[in-house]
């Protein structure tokens, strides 16, 4: 091979950017195919006829922020476009509890191997947590919480990817007006401003307070080189002589102009659903890679996510202030029922505020009509608006990971195969049922009413932000698909980094160790000179 790149990246989310990074950095001619659009603070979207939603099936027709996948028995939500998750995520960047990895991980992956990578990540993103003074009031809800359930020792504030200034204060006049936000350049060279609490983090942060990795790891890979190209859908990747051939479709437009890109090395890094959906096409569907392992599509995971709302009808709550979390009550020791996990503090944007905020000549003349507008404005101006005795408690905790993707076609017996998940809440139940308990204690102790989701209680029907799984790292190629370096088993210089890798529920935030994992592999191809 002489003119093309040396890697090829699938995917530019947690495991791709920091793999792009690394390789670049080490001299590799890098290029990543990313299926998304290239993101700014003035592009994101905020009006309702605005790039929402990407659909994997037809994305000339819908290229935006939200990759939504609405399945039998459970939905996934994950982001699309430069910088994968770190877009849509709420910054949360944890390390997972040493445990996790004692059962269900290859002897090589422990927590202590991990360590120096969870550093390093923590240092590209930038990590910290909110300054007290800036405490939003779920904060302040949450520390009472979990005092008066008797375990005040537990609650935390959370590492998060955000750039704070100390100096800023709620309570200054204006405090969350954008211009309190201040700029400054940061050590990619990239512009960014200072958090002033928008409450817009799974929207795109307006005043780019978020430390997303297009702004950090992908701005280091561009300098060294790395070539990103965004709306480049792939498809399926076939061997070579000696590496291997990537099938993809480009979106110009309305049209899906289709090439090929040939490389020695080629990473994989599309996500849990993304990753095991392109191997299983390229195995199954395409017939290009017919010796994939026979683990692959095995060993999904939620992460054990559950979401309920608690009604504080005496309480001011404000959830969409601040970042949307900001700190954890840890029982990741199983005190509580017997199961490991973790809840935080959960906020939601106030679309109509965001769309208010939103740049002006993006609104169509309709939009703009003068009752719309002064509908939002009363919101807007109501102090939180109409949530603001909502108090969302969020979970993650270890399930089961007894998932399997599969390919089908999309109805029934007809239509050109899809990605679906097999997957039975039975197992997971009874952790689920410790968060809810635990859920229901904390709302109860300070006077509020909880509220499980309807999803949950007519159809066991979960939704998940943290997919984890499919491309398990492992052993023995029945049912893992990668070992503990990232490679597949049986294919040489094809690797998978990134969400798809984890053999196991991680009960935590997974991008911290997801980017972790990246760094190990990353420096595992580079010191075998490959
Ligand atoms: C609303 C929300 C909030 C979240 N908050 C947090 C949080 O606070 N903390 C946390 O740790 N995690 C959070 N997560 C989860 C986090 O975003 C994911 O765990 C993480 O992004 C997974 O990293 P990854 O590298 O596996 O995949 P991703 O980051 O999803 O990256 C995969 C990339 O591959 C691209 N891709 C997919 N298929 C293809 C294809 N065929 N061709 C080309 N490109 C492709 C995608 O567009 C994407 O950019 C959140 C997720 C959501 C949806």
């Amino acid at each position: 091979m002489t003119n093309g790149p040396d890697a090829i990246v699938i995917g530019s989310g947690f495991g791709g950017a920091v793999v792009a990074c690394r390789l670049a950095e080490a001299g590799y001619k890098v290029v990543v195919l990313e299926r998304g659009r290239r993101w700014e603070a003035a592009t994101y979207p905020r009006a309702l006829g605005d790039a929402w939603l990407w659909d994997q099936a037809h994305p000339d027709r819908r290229n935006g922020w939200l990759d939504m996948r609405l399945l039998r028995r459970v939905a996934v939500a994950q982001g699309a476009g430069v910088g994968g998750g770190s877009l849509i995520y709420v910054n949360v960047s944890i390390e997972a509890d040493p445990s996790v990895f004692e059962r269900g991980w290859p002897a090589e992956i422990t927590f202590d191997e991990l360590k120096p990578h969870y550093a390093t990540v923590g240092r590209m993103l930038g990590v910290a947590t909110i300054p007290r003074q800036q405490w939003p009031a779920r904060t302040a809800l949450m520390a009472e919480a979990a005092r008066k359930v008797g375990h005040g020792e537990r609650f935390g504030t959370v590492e998060q990817a955000i750039t704070f200034d100390p100096t800023w204060s709620p309570d200054e006049p204006g405090a969350h007006d954008a211009s309190r936000s201040r700029r400054f350049t940061n050590a990619y060279g990239r512009e960014q401003g200072t958090c002033v609490h928008l409450g817009e983090c799974a929207i795109g942060c307006p005043v780019l307070a978020k430390n997303t990795l297009d702004l950090n790891y992908l701005a280091r890979a561009e300098s060294h080189g790395a070539d990103v190209r965004p709306l480049t859908v792939v498809r399926s990747i076939g061997r070579t002589d000696d590496g291997y051939d990537v099938h993809v479709e480009r979106i110009e437009g309305r049209d899906l102009v289709p090439s090929t890109e040939r490389a020695r090395i080629v990473v994989v890094a599309a996500g849990s659903l993304g990753s095991t959906e392109l191997l299983l096409r390229s195995r199954d569907v395409a017939r290009t890679l017919p010796g994939l392992p026979a683990g692959l599509g095995k060993g999904w995971s939620t992460n054990g996510d559950f979401l309920t709302l608690g009604w504080h009808g005496d309480r001011e709550v404000f959830p969409t202030r601040g970042p949307t979390i900001t700190s954890a009550i840890d029982f990741r020791d199983g005190s509580a029922g017997g199961h490991p996990f973790i809840i935080e503090d959960g906020g939601f944007p106030d679309l109509l505020a965001a769309y208010r905020r939103g740049p002006r000549e993006r609104f169509s003349p309709w939009r703009r009509r003068r009752l719309l507008d002064r509908s939002v404005r009363g919101l807007v101006e109501d102090e939180g608006g109409s949530f603001e005795h909502v108090m969302p408690w969020f979970s993650q905790g270890r399930d089961a990971a007894d998932g399997t993707m599969r390919l089908r076609p999309r109805w029934g017996f007809f239509g050109a195969p899809g990605l679906t998940i097999d997957w039975n809440v039975k197992q997971s139940r009874p952790m689920l049922e410790a968060i809810i308990a635990m859920h229901r204690r904390l709302a109860e102790s300070i006077g509020g009413r909880p509220m499980l989701p309807a999803t949950w209680r007519l159809a066991s029907y979960l939704i998940t932000p943290h997919p984890l799984g499919g491309c398990r790292m492992g052993t023995n190629p029945g049912e893992h698909v990668v070992d503990h370096t990232g490679e597949v088993f049986g294919h040489r210089g094809l690797y998978v980094a990134d969400g798809a890798i984890v053999p196991t529920a991680l009960g935590i935030t997974p991008s911290r160790t997801i980017a972790a994992l990246a760094e190990r592999i990353a420096s595992g191809i580079v010191s075998a000179g490959r």
